[in-house]
């Protein structure tokens, strides 16, 4: 029981630190991309612009790990919701803004 306990506190863990991962690439893109831009003006260094191209791409391959963490108790996709004929949505297979329980358990991320 100890150590089922131990698991899936484990997963939680690692589903929190991509969570968190990518929300901070989410919500610093426009800042840096800003701050970018305006250091373009001043300075005409333009391969500064390769800054936010990274950071979307990196977003890119976080948000693709974010959306394949399993549930550490029923072990289906945390984020992705269940779809069915009735609950379909094109924006059914991804979680956006990502949740903070379980689609298919309710495990909750943060107790
Ligand atoms: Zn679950």
């Amino acid at each position: 029981m100890d150590t089922q306990q131990e698991r899936i506190a484990q997963g939680l863990a690692a589903i929190r630190t991509r969570r968190r991962a990518y929300l901070a690439i989410l919500f610093s893109f426009f800042p840096v991309l800003v701050a970018v831009m305006a250091a373009i003006r001043r300075t005409t260094l333009w391969w500064l612009i390769l800054l936010p191209i990274g950071q979307f791409l990196v977003g890119m391959v976080v948000q693709h790990r974010l959306h394949r963490s399993r549930c550490p108790r029923c072990q289906d996709f945390f984020f992705v919701q269940v779809v069915t004929p009735q609950a379909y949505t094109p924006a059914s297979s991804i979680s956006f803004p990502p949740q903070r329980r379980c689609q298919h358990c309710g495990l909750v991320l943060y107790r």
